[in-house]
């Protein structure tokens, strides 16, 4: 008689097929398990389990949850049943066993799908419920049977003794449930084109404890539903952590992870956030979803840019060496446009390296480094080793400190091109934010080259815009705005005049299918391009980076503002006029 329990070729290629589809595992993995198996002639899943001991309770609450069964928590006190089927070597036939709760009897068993057991359960228990046990149960209960059988009898006289089976941490009770509950918010963010979605805890007016459902949607968030389902949400929390790889029992403490998700044949990329949250004395999360950027989307062509502006990034990418400099507010859309600068650059023949945090998407050909900050690995640690990575150029996602700074322009001033992001408001400020950081002046003067101010504003919806009430005095704004500007600005101006026309969001009140009633629909990015030139490079050596002075000086050299840039598009009937100076105001 056989001493291994063979997984049935359907819940072993379910079970592997989910772990691959999330990434648990990697193509070769399933291709070297599958391999094996062939060699020894048993189900993949076997080998897995046989390799990976650690993984016995989590495939078994997998098996539970791709079946559509409870599962059967391990515990020590097990009410076993003795019966003559479940005996020695027939136990690893079955892979089951018997036990007898306060609810009767019931069938805990490895593999629902296999063969034997469907046979057995059809003649001999067709009317017993079927729990799913794990591995390790199994194991357990092989060594300790009469231990097991011995104490069930004795318990069994008493009426106070409560029965020990716990039908699964309630949590995958609604797996289900929380399954479609998942398919079907993600599948409307995509459909919505939403960038978070928030599932929190709530109470709502009636005192019923719940959750919310709300999208972000073009930086806003909106409500979506309230759900007075409680297990429905630890479902959710539960079957996202799976899904993410993440710690199931482990609510005290914030995790983060990935998923993947296919809607429609395309892929999209979440990134998942979960934070302890007490709500009613209860420890319960709070789940953020981040849909992560797809970098195709991320083309200079595609961020509805100004040919003007198109020139000027193509000139930064060809410098060999030196320091782009993006900079704006948190949700400006930064990262995004580093993005568009590296994908733009033909990646082929040289080395790009990049530190973020996070990854927020994945750039072909490009070396992408994750940060850990909770094992010392940051910017700056992430710069002390990177030289010896030989790059041709480098991404630093934020520099949020003096040693990250420093390091990213002593890197720069070494022959290779970086890309960095500073947290201020104007093209003109970072190069004061960055002599206050300590970089020397004369780093910044021999090595920056363009400093991209930007931030994002939503477009006005074009199914129900109308022309705007005031939009002889917003001309008129405008206008001034453009008085003393510099020649090729001047012109661009003109150009956008033409034609134009000022709307404003929200026709005749009615609530448009387009916008769902909101008056906008997507985002767009205005920008700010100060070139280094000449004039700035004396004012940063010789006058301590006087901002007024830089912010004068880039104007009359040919820069248009950000304001400016906003009020071309607000004339192309693009966005609207309070929509940029919401925007150009927020820091
Ligand atoms: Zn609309």
């Amino acid at each position: 008689m056989s001493e291994t329990f063979y997984y049935s070729s359907d819940t072993s290629s379910k079970v592997i097929n989910y772990l691959k589809e999330n990434s648990f595992l990697s193509e070769d993995d399933v291709k070297a398990l599958e391999e094996k198996a062939k060699d020894g002639g048993f189900s993949a899943l076997r080998v897995l389990i046989r390799e990976n001991p650690g993984l016995m309770e989590k495939v078994g609450k997998l098996i539970a949850y791709l079946t559509n069964h409870d599962f059967f928590a391990h515990q020590e006190e097990i009410p076993l049943v003795e019966h003559e089927l479940f005996k020695n070597g027939d136990a690893y036939k079955y892979g089951a066993y018997l036990i007898k709760d306060s609810g009767g009897e019931k069938l805990i068993c490895l593999d629902p799908l296999h063969k034997d057991f469907t046979e057995l359960k059809k003649e001999k228990f067709r009317k017993t419920p079927v729990l799913i046990m794990s591995h390790v149960t199994f194991n357990y209960i092989k060594e300790n049977d009469d231990d097991l059988i011995k104490s069930a009898k004795s318990n069994l006289g008493k009426t106070t003794v409560k029965s020990k089976i716990e039908i699964v941490d309630s949590d995958d009770v609604q797996a289900a449930d929380a399954n479609a509950f998942v398919f079907n918010t993600l599948t409307e963010c995509i459909k919505r084109d939403a960038s978070d979605i928030h599932i929190d805890l709530a109470v709502d007016k009636q005192g019923q404890m719940g959750f919310k459902l709300r999208f972000r949607v073009d930086g806003k968030c909106f409500d979506e539903s309230f759900h007075d389902d409680i297990m429905l949400y630890r479902g959710i929390v539960n079957k996202l952590k799976l899904d993410a790889g993440l710690k199931i029992d482990e609510r005290r403490l914030p995790q983060d992870g990935r998923i993947s998700f296919e809607s429609e044949g395309k892929l999209y990329n979440f990134r998942l956030s979960f934070m302890p949250n007490t709500i009613r004395n209860a420890q319960e999360e709070k789940i953020v979803l981040r849909q992560m950027a797809d970098v195709e989307k991320c083309d200079l062509y595609n961020l509805g840019i100004l040919p003007y502006c198109v020139d000027l990034f193509e000139k930064a990418i060809k410098y060999p060496h030196g320091f782009i400099c993006v900079t704006g507010p948190t949700g400006s859309g930064k990262t995004t446009t580093l993005y568009a600068l590296l994908q733009e650059i033909d990646r082929v023949g040289i080395n790009i390296i990049t530190l973020e945090d996070p990854i927020e998407a994945e750039i072909p050909l490009v070396n992408q480094s994750q940060m850990f900050h909770r094992i010392g690995y940051d910017f700056a640690a992430g710069l002390r080793v990177i030289l010896r990575q030989d790059p041709d150029i480098i991404m630093v996602g934020e520099m949020r400190d003096e040693e990250t700074a420093l390091k990213a322009f002593e890197a720069s001033n070494t022959g290779h091109l970086v890309f960095s992001t500073l947290h201020t408001n104007t093209a003109a400020s970072s190069i004061t934010r960055l002599l206050q950081m300590g970089v020397p002046h004369y780093f910044i003067s021999s090595s920056l080259k363009f400093v991209v101010a930007q931030r994002l504003i939503r477009k006005v919806c074009q199914d129900c815009r109308r022309e705007h009430p005031d939009a002889k005095d917003m001309s008129k704004t405008i206008d001034d705005t453009f008085k003393n500007a510099s020649k090729p600005v001047k012109e661009m101006y003109e150009d956008a005049k033409k034609n134009s026309k000022i709307f404003a969001p929200y026709g005749n009140g009615e609530t448009c299918k387009t916008c769902s009633g909101t008056g906008y629909k997507g985002r767009v990015g205005i920008f700010e391009i100060m070139q280094v030139d000449d004039d700035i490079r004396h004012i940063i050596n010789f006058e301590q980076g006087n901002e007024d002075k830089i912010q004068e000086i880039a104007e009359k050299n040919g820069m248009l503002t950000i304001q400016q840039y906003g009020y071309i598009l607000v004339l192309q009937g693009l966005t609207t006029l309070e929509e940029v100076d919401n925007a150009v105001m927020s820091v």
